[in-house]
């Protein structure tokens, strides 16, 4: 099975079973609790924060532990949500984590303004500039599309802050982005970043978001108090100590070229096949392929009896027709019907994405001579 779905979620790495058992058997102690044993882990929880406030390029600011990047998201955005004449901005190609919820506060009677993209797949940045004012509360925009791939440009999006509304708060999804597209928060205005581990070969049920200022941010269910009294709830202690394995075992910079050449070789392979590759030349993890005349999902079924799996757009909103964020760029319906996402992981074989370019060639050429006969 050659599996090209690695933006839905990846395979976690064996290194990450050890550590599960020794936190989860021996290491097992609640970490808000009184005994020096539950000190002990709470040391490492804090270490750990402290190896992600690095992984992400600074030393300013906390890491809180969330159950996933939905929650990470969330929290963000409600817990940035003030009373008052306040407006909140969003990009159109957010995923859904942030999209539905911006929808949510909206319909709550919040001023929402959703910013369009770009032919390109990313922020529109003269659109967002018109859009910022001194009462923008909360700028929220995605660091690396998971469908596309397109890259956006935060440093720019973070002058943009500075210049007309240096109060707001910046939360970014960095999902697709942390620990795959070079970066570091410190050359940047970003508040909150939001992150998940098991899109990086860590377990399910654990992510983190970065929060730049304890104060800017409000819980939003009561409990003990763990977490800066901003995340209630204890910790799960397995999940952030095998987060951080899997980040250790990761090589940005090594992880990035090989990805690069996977995708080079896999799209060299489908020269002269008909099928188009939306490729923004954005994140290498990332890209989609359109059909002419064969639908999606019909590919992604076909495919996967000749065992290759691949994603069709955002593993949360593939059952809902059509994809918001292609649309969003311009792309007529019936292309985004026939789509299908591409998501490589960095320790594929050339030879494996070779043979799986080959096989959807072949699948391709199959269904429509089916399908024109
Ligand atoms: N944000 C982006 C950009 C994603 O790709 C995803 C998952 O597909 C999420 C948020 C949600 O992540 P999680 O599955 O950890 O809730």
């Amino acid at each position: 099975m050659i599996y090209l779905d690695n933006a839905g979620t990846t395979k976690m790495f064996d290194e990450c079973v050890a550590v599960h058992q020794d936190f989860s058997c021996n290491k097992f102690y609640n970490p808000s609790a009184m005994s020096i044993k539950s000190s002990e882990i709470s040391k490492q929880i804090l270490e750990t924060e402290k190896f992600f406030l690095n992984k992400l390029g600074t030393s300013q600011g906390n890491i809180l532990f969330t159950s996933c990047a939905t929650e990470s998201n969330n929290l963000a955005i409600k817990g940035s949500l003030r009373s008052g004449n306040y407006e909140y901005v969003f990009s159109c190609g957010e995923h859904a984590s942030v999209y539905n919820t911006a929808r949510k506060i909206e319909l709550d009677g919040k001023i929402v303004h959703f910013v369009p993209l770009t032919k390109e797949g990313v922020v529109d940045l003269e659109a967002l500039e018109k859009v910022l004012n001194e009462r923008t509360r909360l700028i929220s925009v995605i660091h690396v599309s998971n469908e596309t791939g397109a890259i956006n440009d935060l440093i720019k999006i973070s002058s943009l802050k500075n210049k007309l509304c240096p109060k707001s708060i910046l939360h970014v999804d960095g999902v697709q982005g942390f620990m795959k597209i070079p970066f570091a928060l410190r050359d940047t205005s970003i508040d909150l970043y939001s992150f998940s581990a098991h899109k990086l070969h860590g377990p399910k049920g654990i992510a983190g978001l970065y929060v730049k200022n304890k104060s800017s941010l409000k819980e939003l269910f009561e409990g003990g108090g763990q977490q800066y009294e901003l995340r209630s709830g204890t910790e799960n202690v397995s999940g952030i100590m095998q987060f951080k394995k899997a980040i250790e075992l990761i090589d940005i910079n090594k992880n990035l070229q090989h990805t690069l050449e996977l995708k080079n070789r896999f799209n060299k392979q489908l020269n002269e096949s008909g099928i188009q590759i939306v490729d923004f030349n954005g994140s290498p993890y990332i890209e989609c392929l359109m059909f002419d005349g064969v639908k999606g999902e019909t590919m992604l079924h076909a495919l996967e009896s000749k065992g290759v799996i691949v994603g069709l757009g955002s593993a949360c909103s593939s059952k809902k027709l059509g994809n918001r964020v292609l649309e969003q760029i311009g792309f007529p319906l019936n292309k985004i019907i026939s789509s299908i996402r591409i998501s490589f992981n960095a320790y594929m074989e050339f030879e494996e994405v070779e043979m799986a370019a080959k096989i959807i060639c072949d699948v391709y050429k199959d269904i429509k001579q089916r399908v024109q006969k």
